[in-house]
């Protein structure tokens, strides 16, 4: 299993519990961080990503990032005591206005493109129930683009949502 990603151990030098200095040991034959004042294990494990596909009448909803990045599948992080969904209805209704219902995963990931944070991605396909389409938060712009003329793969923020793009654009196009 050679991989040159990081193992995410350099992102923290101290102890979250006591403020004592991490030092490194092998546990269970990889390297971890370890709180040399009192023992604590300092797992590093990638955090939880949601986004919603929606499709109407042959297109997809995405939105544009304020962070200049360009156009990503609508979503956000789970917070630590949300529920998956619940995590995605919120975004959902932060970014895009709209209120959405669950009908199930049609993707999961792992995102290693953020440096300094693995995240794993769940692409959940869902349908409008209300609202009004209208960009804000971290979105700028919110629209469904036909399968024929979504952005071009540079203007997409994310390499992982071009593959569940272009996976959905397959199956549109094999109807
Ligand atoms: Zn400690």
């Amino acid at each position: 299993m050679a991989q040159a990603r990081p193992d995410g151990n350099d992102r923290y030098r101290f102890c979250p519990k006591c403020g004592a200095e991490l030092g490194r040991g092998v546990q269970a034959g990889r390297e971890r961080l370890i709180c040399g004042g009192c023992g604590f294990i300092f797992y590093q494990n990638p955090i939880v990503g949601v986004a919603a596909i929606v499709i109407e009448d042959g297109a997809v909803l995405l939105t544009l990032r304020g962070d200049g990045r360009g156009w990503d599948v609508p979503g956000g992080f789970v917070e630590y005591d949300e529920d998956i969904y619940d995590a995605l209805k919120r975004e959902m209704a932060e970014e895009t206005g709209l209120e959405i219902g669950i009908d199930g995963v049609y993707d999961v990931r792992s995102n290693f493109h953020a440096s300094g944070q693995h995240n794993v991605g769940v692409w959940v396909r869902a349908h409008r129930t209300g609202g009004t389409l209208a960009a804000a938060d971290d979105a700028v712009d919110a629209r469904f683009f036909p399968f024929d003329a979504l952005p071009a793969e540079a203007e997409i923020a994310f390499p992982t949502d071009r593959l569940v793009l272009a996976r959905l654009r397959e199956e549109h196009a094999r109807g």
